[in-house]
């Protein structure tokens, strides 16, 4: 097994003082309150080892990230009809853009934009008896873990400056691919990204996206082997809006950014690794949360090409 917590160590201590030239999300006023500072690394290995450093056990918004959640209980609960309502192309244009949406006619181009993320909520609220608490609770068992939950004031921060989910959520109903009240989609929606956990928990909920044999806290698989591949794959090629492409480049590892400042990346058969650091860059992915993961799979020789 290589030294993980030698590697982290070292890339951690080189990038902690840089000039970090990211701006923390300030649309969502809540999120502006958060320490710009904060620096956290953790792995988990599919075999449960565990290296963390700096601030690895601090909560943090996940945003984004919360957007491959909604699509794994969606994937589950309607199967492959799901690809109906929100396609699996790159989208190449920012992750709230409403451009593409006029000339698709109301399908998303990918579940991990702003667009199809509220189409996978709709889809999830014609399953769900309680939403929130149906898909908190999903939450909980894939990564047994019964300290999860959402920030209420993130929620409700969003919900009041969300204008542009706004548009998109109505834009979207207008061409008959919102099947529920936009008011309850939206408010579930901006509950999902105001989801809050640590790096140590990220990187342990995802394991299911790296460990084949992955059963949740009641013994049950959560995908098929192949839809768990299609995950990463839409991953691979969507997780970073239009720097995905940037982010295989310079990283090689299916992955997922959010607004908070967190990214997640995934090694099929190896590890789930999460980094956190506010500031993001002009594509609203983590600065230097990049630059660790390029640095990362470079020095493990991880990436997966
Ligand atoms: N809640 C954020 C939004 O809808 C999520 C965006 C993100 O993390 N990229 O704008």
């Amino acid at each position: 097994m290589k030294n993980y917590q030698k590697i982290i160590t070292k890339i951690y201590n080189d990038l902690k003082n840089i000039d970090d030239t990211g701006k923390i999300a300030n649309y969502i006023p809540e999120l502006a309150n958060v320490d710009d500072t904060n620096f956290g690394i953790h792995i988990t290995t599919i075999d449960r080892n565990f290296f963390g450093i700096g601030d690895s056990k601090k909560k943090f918004s996940i945003q984004s990230i919360s957007k491959i959640l909604t699509l794994t209980l969606a994937y589950q609960l309607e199967g492959e009809k799901l690809w109906k309502r929100v396609d699996v192309e790159p989208s190449g244009n920012p992750f709230n853009s409403l451009l593409q949406l006029e000339s698709d006619l109301g399908i998303p181009r990918n579940p991990f934009i702003n667009a199809g993320a509220i189409v996978v909520c709709d889809v999830l609220i014609s399953h769900l008896k309680n939403p929130k608490e149906d898909f908190l609770n999903f939450c909980r068992i894939l990564s047994k873990n019964p300290d999860l939950n959402y920030s209420e004031k993130v929620a409700q921060s969003e919900k009041s400056s969300g204008y542009r989910n706004i548009a998109l959520c109505n834009f979207i109903k207008s061409f008959g691919n919102i099947k529920n009240d936009i008011d309850v989609v939206l408010d579930f929606y901006f509950y999902t990204c105001a989801l809050e956990m640590t790096c140590k928990e990220v990187s342990e909920i995802f394991l299911f996206l790296a460990d084949d044999n992955f059963t949740n806290q009641e013994g049950n698989r959560v995908l098929t082997m192949s839809q768990a591949k299609r995950i990463n794959a839409i991953l691979l090629t969507c997780g970073f809006y239009d720097e995905s492409g940037e982010f295989a480049f310079r990283v090689g590892l299916p992955g997922k950014s959010g607004v908070g400042g967190g990214i997640v990346a995934i090694h099929p058969d190896e590890f789930c690794i999460t980094v956190w650091s506010p500031k993001l860059n002009k594509k609203g992915n983590s600065y230097k949360g990049m630059l660790f993961l390029e640095q990362f799979t470079t020095e493990t020789e991880s990436s997966i090409f």
